[in-house]
C-alpha cells in the first residue's frame, strides 16, 4: 500500500469510524516519518508542541509498516499517564503491559501480581487466569505493544518470557531520555568506606555484588517468602542490574564514570549515557521514533542519547495553538543566581502576590525550581486567595488539592513536566528561576564546570524552560498565561534561535505587570469579562 492509500484509509477506518479527523499537520508528519524510514533513515525525531496529537501520528507509522511489512512495534514512554491515556484511546489498537503491581491477584485479595503467592512462594502452581499473565500474553503477542520505559528495560532482567528485539521502537515524550538513562545507571549506596580514585570504587563495587548475588541466591531458595524478604529481594535485584552494568561500562571507559561521597553514602552516575541507551533501549529496534515537544536540537539530542546523526532526520512542527492564548510575558525583577536570590525574593513575592490578584478568580501555579525558594516565596507572599505549598512528602496530596480547587494558586516544585492543566485547572503560571542544571549534582559539576559542555548546560535549560512553559495550555480553545521572573532569562534569549519557533513567537518583553494588565484587557475577551465582573 502506498503512502497516500494508507494515510486515507487510516484517515476513514480509524479516524472517522470513530468520529474523528486529522489534526492539523498530522497528516504531514506521518508522511514525512514514513518516508524518511522507508528511504533508508533509521532514525526519524518529531518536535511537535501539545495539541498535535503525537499518540496518534506514531501509532499511524507503526501500522503504516506492520501492513506493508509484518513489523512489530514496541512503544514505550517514561511518562505512565501517558500509558494510561493509550490504553483508554479508542484509536489505538495497542496491547499495553504495566508493572506488576498494577494487576490484583486472584489468589490472595489485596494483593497485586507483584507480590501475590506465586511470586512468594515457587512451588505454587497457580491455575487461575491471572490479569498479568493474560496482559501480558497479549503484549507478547501483539504487532504493536505499549510498556513503561523502567518496563522495557527491566523486562530483560524479569527471568519470565520477554519481549526481545522488534523491528520498530517508538519513544514517546523522549525529550527526557538522557535524565532517565542517568537515573538508571546511577547508585546511591549507604558505606563508611573512603574512596580515592573511581579503580576504589570498582574493588569495592566487586565485593558488593559478590554479596548481593550471594543474599539473592538465598531469598531465591525460600519457600515461602514474607513481604519483608520480598521487598530485599527487589532491591537486590535491582542493585544487583545497576552494579552489574557499571562494572560492564566502566572496563571500557573508566572517564564516564563519576562519583561523590557525601556523609555516609557513596553515589556513583554515568557523565555521558549514549551508550547505556544503546544497550537498554535502541539495539530493541532497527527503527526508531523519538516524539517530544522539545527534542529542539538534532545533535544535541543525538549527542546525548546516542543516536547516529547521520542516520537520523528530524520534523519540527509549529504550535496550533493561537499565539494570544499561550503569551509568555518576560518581566525582569531579580535575579535569582544562588548568591544574589536573597535579594531576590521580596520583589519576586511582591510581583507574585500582584500577578495572583490580576488574576483573582482563576486558578494558577508557581514553579520555584527548589524547595527553598518556594519556601522563601510562600513566607513572603501577602494574598486575599488561598496559597499553597508541599513538601517533598505530601506534594502529590496536595497538588491533588489544587486539581480539586481547593487551592487557588499553589506553590509549587518538579510540576514542571508530565502534567496536564487544561482549561481551569490553571490559566496563569510563574516561573521563579530559569531551570539551570543544579551544580549540587557530580554529574552536573563534571558535565558544565569540569568538561565545559556550556551548550549542553544551556540545552537542558532551555529544555526544561520550554517544557514548563507548555503546562498549561492544552488544546486550541484553551488560554493561559506564563510569567518569567528571572532576569538570567536574557542570557537565555541570547540564544533565541535554539528555543521552538511556537515559543519565541509567543514571547513579550513588559516592564511593568499595568503592561500586562492592559494587553490582556485589549486582547482577552475570556480574561476581560471575568477582570470586568469583578470590578
Ligand atoms: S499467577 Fe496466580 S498467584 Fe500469581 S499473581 Fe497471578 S493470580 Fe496471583
Amino acid at each position: 500500500m502506498r503512502v497516500e492509500e494508507f494515510l486515507d484509509k487510516f484517515e476513514e477506518k480509524v479516524l472517522k469510524a470513530r468520529g474523528y479527523s486529522y489534526r492539523k499537520k498530522q497528516r504531514e508528519i506521518i508522511r514525512f516519518a514514513i518516508n524518511s524510514l522507508e528511504s533508508g533513515k533509521e532514525n526519524v525525531l518529531i518536535n511537535a508542541p501539545p495539541g498535535i496529537g503525537k499518540t496518534v501520528v506514531n501509532y499511524a507509522v507503526a501500522l503504516y509498516f506492520y501492513l506493508n511489512y509484518g513489523y512489530t512495534t514496541l512503544y514505550t514512554t517514561p511518562q505512565i499517564p501517558l500509558l494510561d491515556q493509550i490504553e483508554r484511546d479508542p484509536l489505538l489498537n495497542v496491547a499495553v503491559i504495566k508493572g506488576r503491581d498494577n494487576y490484583p491477584c486472584l489468589v490472595e485479595p489485596g494483593k497485586t501480581a507483584a507480590n501475590g503467592r506465586c511470586v512468594r512462594d515457587r512451588r505454587f502452581k497457580c491455575v487461575y487466569d491471572c490479569p498479568y499473565r493474560i496482559a501480558k500474553m497479549k503484549a507478547l503477542d501483539y504487532p504493536i505493544s505499549a510498556m513503561s520505559f523502567a518496563y522495557l528495560v527491566y523486562d530483560r532482567f524479569l527471568g519470565e518470557a520477554g519481549f526481545g528485539n522488534r523491528d520498530l521502537i517508538i519513544v514517546d515524550e523522549a525529550d527526557d531520555l538522557e535524565s532517565w538513562a542517568e537515573e538508571f545507571g546511577s547508585f546511591v549506596f549507604k558505606t563508611r568506606n573512603e574512596f580515592r580514585d573511581i579503580h576504589d570504587v570498582v574493588v569495592w563495587a566487586r565485593a558488593v555484588l559478590g554479596n548481593v548475588k550471594e543474599r539473592i541466591s538465598e531469598l531465591e531458595k525460600e519457600d515461602d517468602l514474607s513481604s519483608k524478604d520480598l521487598e530485599e529481594l527487589e532491591k537486590l535485584r535491582k542493585y544487583e542490574i545497576k552494579l552489574t552494568v557499571f562494572l560492564s561500562k566502566v572496563r571500557k571507559n573508566e572517564r564516564n564514570w563519576v562519583f561523590e561521597k557525601t556523609n555516609s553514602e557513596l553515589v556513583v552516575k554515568p557523565v555521558k549515557v549514549g551508550d547505556i541507551l544503546g544497550d537498554l533501549v535502541w539495539s530493541r529496534g532497527n527503527l526508531r521514533i523519538c516524539s517530544s515537544a522539545t527534542i529542539l536540537e538534532k545533535e544535541m539530542f543525538c549527542k546525548t542519547t546516542g543516536l547516529r546523526y547521520k542516520s537520523s532526520v528530524m520534523v519540527d512542527v509549529g504550535s496550533t495553538f493561537p499565539v494570544e492564548n499561550r503569551m509568555i510575558f518576560y518581566l525582569p525583577v531579580a535575579k535569582m543566581t544562588k548568591d544574589k536570590r536573597e535579594k531576590g525574593y521580596r520583589p519576586i513575592a511582591d510581583a507574585i502576590a500582584e500577578i495572583v490578584e490580576m488574576f483573582e478568580g482563576y486558578r494558577g501555579i508557581c514553579h520555584a525550581h527548589s524547595y527553598e525558594i518556594a519556601r522563601e516565596i510562600y513566607s513572603r507572599i501577602e494574598s486575599k486567595v488561598r496559597v499553597g505549598i508541599h513538601d517533598r512528602r505530601n506534594r502529590k496530596s496536595v497538588f491533588n488539592m489544587f486539581l480539586r480547587g481547593e487551592i487557588d494558586f499553589l506553590i509549587s516544585v518538579g510540576f514542571s513536566r508530565g502534567i496536564d492543566l487544561k482549561y481551569d485547572l490553571a490559566r496563569y503560571q510563574v516561573i521563579t528561576k530559569c531551570p539551570f542544571p543544579s551544580l549540587s549534582d557530580v554529574r552536573v559539576r563534571e558535565l558544565w564546570v569540569n568538561r565545559k559542555a556550556w551548550n549542553w548546560a544551556r540545552y537542558v535549560t532551555i529544555r526544561n524552560l520550554v517544557q514548563t512553559c507548555g503546562r498549561i495550555v492544552r488544546a486550541e480553545d484553551d488560554w493561559g498565561y506564563t510569567f518569567i521572573l528571572d532576569r538570567s532569562f536574557e542570557y537565555l534569549w541570547k540564544y533565541a534561535g535554539y528555543f521552538p519557533l511556537y515559543f519565541t513567537e509567543a514571547v513579550k518583553f513588559v516592564d511593568s505587570l499595568d503592561e500586562v494588565r492592559r494587553w490582556l484587557l485589549e486582547k482577552n475577551m475570556s480574561y476581560k469579562q471575568n477582570y470586568m465582573r469583578r470590578k
